[in-house]
């Protein structure tokens, strides 16, 4: 919305970095999606890099190099920091400018004969850290598909409750325990009543779930006391990654009334590491979800024909399983579910405005998820509890092996990838967990 078009779009672009020429990589020379990494095995602090084919583009040491010497001071001081707050406080002027010179710096032209594969660390051989201090984390519930799915579920007769088509309904998270891809989990315990119990128990978690969603960073942010305007509202965020909120759903259930989501939801929730930026996005823009017939029209704070023309990203994320036993026979992960985050009833701007609507700032590296990005349509529900109807329904893995819910040793891999006829895949690689026994 805030970002228009220019050379770093391109789809003529090749990369010296030749993996990152290959037809389905999610990341060709057109993404540059930025993250934080140290090399595996090497007692060294964590460094800012940018994902380029297989490979990693080392930020501190093209500055070391004096690479990107012709940048403002400010900016290379920021891409030597540890993580990417000091960058994501700066603006969007900043990461763009850097995005034009990696470009550059990354193209195939006969210019990179000078430059050396010594910039680049391969992906394998790096730990994918988490790429911001994430000071506050808010997730919302924006898919009318999936509100409509759950509520269904616990209250037939009205599934929507009545604020949900004038406001984009959050809970706040819990940010201490967002975790990287790749990270193990153990299942929780808790607290759980069956309908049939007098009483409730302790004990692991019998229902646990996940939801896929996508994140957004915050930028530069807003003041206390300042609301950001839906027009300006994607100046404030750096860029997306996806999101895997590990929900236990016995304890959720008894837990929830009336403050909402809390044990059920603060024991862990993954992310992708890299960090694809709007401008990276600006090619994949759509209209944000036209609301059927009937619909109350959003407040006139969360409204504009900027964000109903231009407010939604045609993003597609897929969710896919793999058990201990489809690992150990080789069997690759089954896809569970694959929708489109253009069929969310709210846009990123709109959550972003109805957040700070009464003022509360918004920092630099704080994350927002989207909610459980859930479609219409058979196999785009992007939760157990939706597909399997509240454990009723199993579903059956390649080896025979049956789930309502997620057993132990269970890896749940979320991808995310944007398409369009004309310009170049740009992907946002993977957002994985296992989930270990209760100890
Ligand atoms: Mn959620």
């Amino acid at each position: 919305m805030s970002h228009s078009l220019d050379r770093t779009h391109d789809p003529s672009l090749r990369s010296w970095v030749e993996t990152a020429n290959q037809k389905d990589t999610d990341f060709p020379i057109q993404n540059l999606p930025f993250g934080v990494f140290r090399e595996r095995g090497k007692a060294e602090n964590s460094r800012i890099g940018v994902a380029i084919g297989d490979r990693i583009l080392d930020l501190k040491f093209c500055c070391q190099e004096g690479l990107l010497q012709e940048l403002p001071t400010r900016l290379q001081e920021a891409c030597k920091a540890p993580n990417l707050n000091p960058l994501m406080a700066l603006g969007n002027w900043a990461s763009s400018t850097l995005r034009a010179r990696l470009s550059e710096l990354l193209l195939s032209n006969g210019q990179q004969k000078t430059l050396g594969t010594n910039l680049l660390v391969p992906m394998v051989e790096a730990e994918l850290l988490l790429p911001a201090d994430i000071g506050d984390y808010t997730d919302f519930y924006a898919s009318i598909f999936h509100a409509t799915n759950v509520g269904k579920l616990f209250r037939p007769a009205r599934p929507l409750l009545p604020n949900y088509k004038h406001l984009p309904i959050a809970y706040h998270g819990r940010a201490s325990s967002i975790v990287p891809s790749g990270t193990s989990l153990k299942r929780p315990k808790g607290q759980r009543k069956d309908s049939g119990d007098s009483i409730p128990n302790f004990g692991p978690s019998q229902l646990l779930d996940y939801e896929v969603e996508v994140g957004f960073f915050i930028g530069v942010g807003n003041q206390l006391g300042q609301p950001i305007v839906i027009d300006r509202a994607e100046e404030s965020i750096f860029g997306l990654c996806l999101v895997n909120d590990w929900s236990a759903r016995d304890i959720q259930a008894w837990e929830y009334q009336p403050l909402g989501p809390f044990l059920g939801k603060s024991f862990g929730t993954t992310i992708s590491p890299w960090v694809v930026t709007m401008e990276a996005l600006a090619p994949f823009r759509c209209s944000a979800f036209s609301r059927p017939e009937g619909d109350p029209l959003p407040l006139d704070y969360l409204s504009s024909s900027l964000n109903s023309k231009l407010g939604g990203i045609n993003l597609t994320v897929e969710v896919l399983l793999q058990s201990a036993q489809m690992r150990e026979q080789g069997i690759e992960p089954f896809l569970l579910s694959r929708a489109s985050f253009q069929e969310m009833y709210w846009t990123l701007a709109q959550m972003l405005v109805h957040h700070s609507c009464n003022g509360c700032n918004l920092r630099p590296g704080d994350l927002l998820a989207s909610g459980t990005v859930s479609g219409a349509e058979e196999g785009s529900q992007g939760s157990l509890l939706e597909i399997s109807q509240r454990g009723s329904k199993a579903i059956k893995l390649p080896t025979g092996e049956t789930r309502t819910f997620l057993a132990d040793a269970d890896e749940v891999i979320i991808r995310g990838y944007c398409e369009r006829e004309g310009f170049t895949r740009v992907g946002f690689g993977e957002c994985r967990g296992i989930i270990l026994p209760a100890r």
